[in-house]
């Protein structure tokens, strides 16, 4: 199959006793397809999302792309973006220098790096404010360019993490929408994590429940 296939994934914690977050998930993603992980806090969300990213190492089980084990690739390698509940902006960059980021690091050339941000201003609806201080900022905004960011190397998958978790009522079933318009627009393959079943619905094409280390 092609896209993302877990199997059997287990996430666990040195300690006494250890603490088993993710206790034998399978799931699978089609490429260009959205899935929602919806659960309450502390079932795990966030463990399986870093397993599959590639920051927090699986104790059992396998992360597959279009077939291939992930196992040894590194998440540097693995093509996959990921967004934080708070962004986690540099804040003495700019906005466009934030979304240039990834692409400076992959070796993109400077020309083709201004075009890229230009086109993920545009996609992320700030076009223009290439200029700003990131400190200038509002909180959706930030979001924004935290997706926009993200998006700018053009991950094969982009998992988000609560993305829209610090930001008030109004303004998060707005952005929802605009999440889901963004990864739809760009042909992204995406991994949402969040503990409100209506953005979850908003934001994916399927919506998947976890409780207590396990799909239910
Ligand atoms: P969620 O994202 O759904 O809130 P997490 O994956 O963050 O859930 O946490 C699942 C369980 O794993 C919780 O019991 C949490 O306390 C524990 N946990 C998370 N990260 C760590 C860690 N780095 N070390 C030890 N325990 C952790
Ligand atoms: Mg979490």
């Amino acid at each position: 199959m092609s896209g993302l296939a877990v199997r059997d994934l287990r996430v666990t914690y040195p300690g006494r006793p250890p603490v088993e977050a993710v206790r034998g998930v399978s799931l699978e993603i089609e490429r260009g397809e959205t899935v929602a992980l919806l659960g309450p806090s502390g079932c795990g969300k966030s463990s399986l999302l870093s397993a599959v990213v590639g920051i927090v190492e699986p104790s059992a089980g396998t992360v597959r792309w279009d077939g291939e084990d992930l196992a040894h690739v590194p998440v540097h390698r693995r093509s996959f973006g990921l967004v934080f509940q708070d962004g986690q902006l540099f804040p003495h960059l700019t906005v466009g220098a934030n979304i240039a980021f990834g692409l400076e690091m992959a070796g993109v050339a400077r020309a083709a790096r201004a075009a890229r941000v230009d086109e993920l201003l545009e996609l992320v609806g700030l076009s223009g404010l290439g200029a700003r201080a990131v400190t200038e900022l509002s909180g959706g905004q930030r979001q924004r360019v935290a997706l926009a960011r993200s998006l700018a190397p053009r991950p094969r998958l982009l998992a988000l993490d609560e993305p829209l978790s610090s930001l008030d009522a109004d303004l998060r079933s707005r952005l929802a929408v605009e999440v889901r318009d963004i990864l739809r627009a760009s042909g992204t393959t995406g991994l949402v994590v969040t503990h409100d079943a209506a953005e979850a619905s908003v934001m994916a094409d399927r919506v998947l429940r976890m409780e207590d280390g396990l799909l239910v």
